[in-house]
């Protein structure tokens, strides 16, 4: 079966101009810079990466939310790269997203009963009004918020409630794909597993496909069946949940993960601690080579400087995939991180 969201060599380049009268483009940010994956049907992507990253305008580029300057997104075997206006509306139904902050991205003068049924009316779905409160109706009923929610106003919820609103507004128009940009960040803990377990019930019911968006290796955990973890632009690494959490081999992915807290206060942390040397370098302006290499721990001169690493596979199995000239020996052990001084 072929995936339904497949990425090639996708690029999102943005102009940089100089100058009030005459614009001068004076280089570009590459926010999005080759990036190829593919998410198969009903199955979770976990992107992961800082802020800056370029893993939003990812997303954004996959529903062509942002314009890609190069490369192509293929969704369900329809290339929507390049497609008029038009045809990219018709599949945008299909494809929804939902946010951080759902109180932006909701209109605060309209009821939750008008902002769903409004994106019904704007893709011509069911047949008048009735047909169409009654979409709403079980989209709530699904979404786990009570009828009387119909008639109030986007501020009148709690964050989590604010979120499954957002959940509904996309579900309601029934989309195969949902991109879910940084979906929990902004709720506190409890409230976290609860939305993650409700699209995790959402996707076995309806067989949704999702791309979830987050800063956080801990998030996408045990929602993702893929993650794949982005640095300036680039993937750096990819593979199954299991396998990336069992033995993350880029040094980008390992810095990641020894940030996320222990689970268990009474179990001693034994993982190495890495400390990352500098800020994220800007992405107008990413070193030569590796661009990990101004920040990297295992860097050996000269190759990291002077070498872009690919993306490719690591082990036996062909689905780990890592950017790193030196993952072979990063794994053996045999190649150890410089001592970081704090
Ligand atoms: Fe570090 Fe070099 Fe690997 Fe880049 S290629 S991640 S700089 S060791
Ligand atoms: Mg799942």
């Amino acid at each position: 079966e072929t995936p339904l969201v497949e990425v090639k060599d996708l690029k999102v380049h943005f102009p940089i101009t100089r100058g009030v009268i005459f614009d001068r483009v004076v280089g570009f940010v590459k926010a999005v810079d080759g990036v190829d994956l593919s998410i198969p049907r009903g199955k979770t992507y976990g992107l992961v990466g800082e802020s800056g990253c370029g893993k939003s305008t990812l997303g954004r580029a996959l529903l062509q939310l942002t314009p890609s300057t190069g490369g192509t997104v293929t969704f369900d075997g329809t290339q929507i790269t390049g497609i008029g206006p038009v045809k990219l509306r018709a599949m945008r139904r299909r494809m929804q997203m939902i946010f951080q902050d759902p109180l932006s991205s909701l209109d605060p003068r309209q009821n939750v009963e008008s902002i769903l049924i409004e994106g019904l009316a704007a893709h011509g779905i069911g047949k008048g009004r009735d047909d169409r409160r009654q979409r709403v109706a079980e989209t709530l009923d699904a979404v786990g918020l009570p009828r009387w929610a119909l008639s109030r106003y986007p501020h009148e919820f709690s964050g989590g409630q604010r979120q499954r609103i957002g959940i509904a507004r996309a579900l309601v128009l029934g989309p195969d794909l949902i991109v879910a940009d940084e979906p929990v960040s902004a709720l506190d803990v409890s409230i976290q597993a609860q939305v993650i377990n409700l699209l995790e019930d959402l996707q076995d019911q309806l067989n949704l496909t999702y791309l979830v968006i987050a800063h956080d290796l801990a998030v996408v955990r045990h929602i993702a069946d893929v993650v794949g973890v982005m640095y300036l632009g680039a993937l750096v690494e990819e593979a199954s949940s299991d396998e990336l959490y069992a033995e993350p081999l880029h040094p980008y992915t390992r810095a990641l993960m020894s940030a996320v807290p222990v689970p268990d206060p009474d179990v001693e942390d034994q993982r190495e601690r890495i400390l990352l040397a500098g800020d994220l370098p800007s992405p107008a302006n990413p070193p030569k080579g590796c661009r990990f290499h101004t920040r990297c721990p295992w860097a050996q001169p000269t190759r990291c400087a002077d070498e872009r690493p690919a993306l490719r596979a690591i082990g036996d199995v062909g689905t780990h995939r890592v950017a790193c000239h030196w993952a072979e020996d990063i794994r053996s052990g045999v190649l150890k991180p410089h001592e970081v001084r704090a």
